[in-house]
Formats: C-alpha cells, sequence, structure tokens
C-alpha cells in the first residue's frame, strides 16, 4: 500500500495550472499537498487537506473521482491519471489519528446546527474551531446523516463516522441525539434560548415516488428506508431497482450481498448518474444494468416498462404505445429524494424555492436573519463534497453576520450607558 502511494505520488507532474483541482468541486490543493507529502511533510499535507475539507477522509473514498480530480489529471490524457484518491485517504486517514485542532479562544457565542450530516458535521467543526459553542441536533440516535445510514458498510466503515464523533467531542460541541427539530420545539424556541445564529443541514430525506400504479403494494419499497436496515427486509430471488445513481447501485449490491440472486437495475433514459465507479462494481457483482425503459404500472408478479428514445441529453423523448412485463419478487424505488422537514414547513417567514427547498442567498442565509442553511435541503440531492464546499461558504457568512451583530449590540449598549 505505502510503495504504491509513494510511487502514485511521485507520477504528479506538479502542474503549473492543475486542472485536477479545477475538477474538483472544493478546489483541493492537490499538487502542493503531494510536494508536501513528498518532501516529507506529511503532517503538513494533512493540515492542508483538513483545512481545506474536514471531510477530506470521507471524500477519499465516496467522491466520483473519475469524474472531478482524477478525472481531470493530464496524465491521464495519454495514460493513468495520478490517483489521487489513495493519496489522500492516505493522508487525511493518518490525519484523523494525529491531528490537533487550533481553535481560536472561546467567544462563549451559542451556535445550533440542525441535523448532522456531512454539512451539519462540517459546519459544526469549523464553527467550533472560531471559539463558537456549537450544539447540534440530529433526529437520530448517532450523526453521520447519508454517511452513516445510507451508504452501506463495505463502501464506507462507519468507524470512520464514530471518528468524526470523538473528533466533535473533543471540540466541546455539545450533540443532542434523537432530537428532531420541529417537533417538541422549533426555530423560534432556539433563537429564545439563546442561539445568536442557527444552520440547517437536514438534507432530503424523503424518497420521490414514481406515482404509478402499483406503487402502494406489499412488495414495492424505497431505497433510502431500505438501507437504513436492509436487514427487516425480506425480498425473494429477484428484484428491480429502479434508477440510475448511487442510491439505486447501494440498493443492488447490498441486496446481492444479502443474497438476492437476481437483480436487475431498470434506467429511464441511456444514461447512469452514479459514481463511475459504484456502476461498475454493481455490475460486476452481478446486477443486470438495463437502460431506456420507464416503469408505468407495479404489480404483484413484477413491473410493465415501456421501452424509451432519449435525445443527445439523456432526456426521454418518446415512449413506446405497449408495454412488458419484467418479472420480479420485489421491487425497490430509488429515484432520488426530497426535503420532509417540519422545520422548512412550520417556520414563519421562512422561504422555500418551488421545490420546497430552503431558499438562501450566496452566503446561505435564509430569509430569516440569522438562519442558514446548507447541503443538500439546499441544492436538492447531490454530493458530500458539495454539501462540505456549501457549509464552509456558510460557516464563514455566519462568523461575519455573528461578529457584527456583537459589534452592534456593544455599539447599542455604549450608546445607552452614554444617555444617548
Ligand atoms: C444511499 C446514498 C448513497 C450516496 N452515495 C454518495 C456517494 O457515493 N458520494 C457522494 O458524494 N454522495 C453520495 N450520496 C449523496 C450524499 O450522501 C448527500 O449529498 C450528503 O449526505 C448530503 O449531506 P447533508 O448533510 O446535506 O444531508 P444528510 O446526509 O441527509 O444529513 C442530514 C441529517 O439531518 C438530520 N435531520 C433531518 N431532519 C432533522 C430535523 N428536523 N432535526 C434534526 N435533525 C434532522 C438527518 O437525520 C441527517 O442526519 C448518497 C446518498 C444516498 C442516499
Amino acid at each position: 500500500m505505502a510503495h504504491n502511494v509513494i510511487a502514485e505520488a511521485k507520477k504528479c507532474l506538479n502542474c503549473k495550472k492543475p486542472l485536477c483541482r479545477t475538477g474538483c468541486p472544493i478546489n483541493t490543493p492537490i499538487p502542493q499537498m503531494i510536494q508536501a507529502f513528498l518532501n516529507g511533510d506529511i503532517d503538513g499535507a494533512g493540515k492542508m487537506l483538513f483545512d481545506n475539507n474536514p471531510l477530506s477522509v470521507i471524500c477519499s473514498i465516496v467522491c466520483d473521482h473519475a469524474r472531478q480530480c482524477q478525472g481531470h489529471c493530464v496524465r491521464g490524457i495519454k495514460g493513468d491519471p495520478v490517483e489521487i484518491s489513495t493519496i489522500e485517504n492516505f493522508i487525511s486517514e493518518r490525519y484523523l489519528d494525529v491531528l490537533k485542532i487550533d481553535c481560536e479562544p472561546a467567544n462563549g457565542i451559542k451556535v445550533a446546527v440542525i441535523g448532522g450530516g456531512p454539512a451539519g458535521i462540517t459546519t459544526a467543526i469549523m464553527l467550533a474551531q472560531l471559539g463558537y459553542d456549537v450544539t447540534i441536533f440530529e433526529s437520530k440516535p448517532r450523526i453521520g446523516g447519508v454517511l452513516r445510514f445510507g451508504i452501506p458498510e463495505f463502501r464506507l466503515p462507519k468507524s470512520y463516522i464514530d471518528r468524526y464523533e470523538s473528533l466533535m467531542r473533543g471540540l466541546n460541541i455539545q450533540i443532542r441525539p434523537n432530537m428532531t427539530i420541529g417537533k417538541s420545539f422549533g426555530i423560534k424556541e432556539l433563537f429564545r434560548d439563546g442561539f445568536e445564529a442557527i444552520s440547517i443541514g437536514t438534507g432530503v430525506t424523503w424518497p420521490n415516488t414514481l406515482n404509478i400504479k402499483g406503487e402502494t403494494l406489499g412488495n414495492v419499497h424505497y431505497g433510502v428506508h431500505y438501507l437504513e436496515s436492509p436487514e427487516v427486509y425480506h425480498l425473494g430471488n429477484s428484484l428491480i431497482v429502479i434508477g440510475a445513481g448511487n442510491v439505486a447501485m447501494d440498493v443492488a449490491r447490498t441486496a446481492m450481498r444479502r443474497g438476492v440472486k437476481d437483480v436487475k437495475i431498470v434506467v429511464r433514459s441511456d444514461r447512469s448518474t452514479a459514481n463511475t465507479d459504484e456502476l461498475e462494481y454493481a455490475k460486476i457483482e452481478g446486477a443486470d444494468v438495463i437502460f431506456n425503459k420507464a416503469p408505468v404500472e407495479i404489480t404483484d408478479k413484477g413491473v410493465y416498462f415501456k421501452d424509451t428514445v432519449c435525445d443527445e441529453n439523456h432526456k426521454v423523448i418518446s415512449m413506446s404505445e405497449d408495454a412488458t412485463l419484467m418479472p420480479a419478487d420485489s421491487v425497490i424505488i430509488a429515484v432520488s429524494q426530497k426535503p420532509s422537514n417540519l422545520i422548512l414547513t412550520d417556520t414563519e417567514g421562512l422561504e422555500l424555492t418551488p421545490r420546497g427547498l430552503a431558499k438562501t442567498d450566496e452566503n446561505g442565509m435564509t430569509s430569516i436573519p440569522g438562519l442558514f442553511a446548507s447541503g443538500d435541503v439546499v441544492k436538492g440531492a447531490k454530493t458530500v463534497v458539495e454539501a462540505v464546499e456549501q457549509a464552509k461558504r456558510t460557516v464563514v457568512a455566519m462568523d461575519r453576520y455573528l461578529k457584527a451583530k456583537v459589534a452592534a449590540e456593544k455599539a447599542a449598549q455604549s450608546a445607552e450607558s452614554k444617555g444617548e
């Protein structure tokens, strides 16, 4: 392993204009990190990665490297690109053990983070580093969001999230598990209790439906529900997974590992939106991936599909007249997610987008002063690295907002004491 990592790092051309960075949604300083590593400064390389992206180690595992950093590496034009993800993983995984986070002195200002997924974890860590007193509220018993309750163990070991949980406790971040904001109390009560700013990172946890006949039958399930507790499902010997993204691939691979013999992933258009590797892994593990089939009805015996034709943008432009039955014991629908959150619907004054997502300005502030949002709850179902990138920008805006608020309060107090 170590030899591979060093050999891979030595392949880096240290380009003046590093296209790998351009391909990375969070602009990871890839050549700099590789040079620091090769010069023996592995701690410096780790710090560089962590400071730019606190979830660097997670991203080294779950990002779509073939489309992002590695897909842009110039060495890939004529041969194999540098395996940046392997180098990043080696450095960042070790850094989690040795890191000592420098924090600014505690400023006593309370901030609340709602949701403990990638957006919430990033927000909480970065605000704690800036000296804020952070409390994170999480619906589930453990933090992690999709990292813990969606992506299967064989792809992302949960021990990584456990390590983040310890790191956060080490930063004195308070975690309130099993606490769904919007049920017992909401945003208003958090402001009432002295939280000066609040960040929502509640993701999109509710599955989209197909809205076709048969969707309520007993043999039909939703991907995100299945992945949360696959052991409680009895799928039989054959399964149709409807969908084209990472959720569909994770469902298929999990079901096959749990003994379902015949797994078909059926896609409406002519391409998959899953990570390039995930599609290949699903196929190599035995899933049959079938494109250009639109589901029109589900029965106890399987799914009726119509054949589709797509344009050059992969948009379905026409469908066959007749539908044919593809037999299966069970069906799992994995066609993305939407928000299902009382915070969004019940918070007075909170504006939403037409898709029901939190509406924010370019800095992540919602229509309510002091209430920010980041991650999937703002952008819809996207990726871990995008949630982190957005959370990072939101933290900068929260810090600016809080400093301005404190300064304004001090100015008002001093004016009052002078009797102005
Ligand atoms: C099965 C699956 C596989 C995926 N695979 C990949 C992949 O390989 N690579 C990749 O980059 N992306 C992948 N994604 C997408 C990625 O996981 C998400 O984009 C990312 O997790 C979004 O982060 P988030 O913090 O916005 O939301 P989430 O991860 O959804 O976290 C939201 C958190 O908020 C909590 N919450 C919700 N409502 C409340 C409330 N009212 N009060 C308190 N807490 C609340 C939830 O319990 C959850 O813990 C995948 C998604 C799924 C579902």
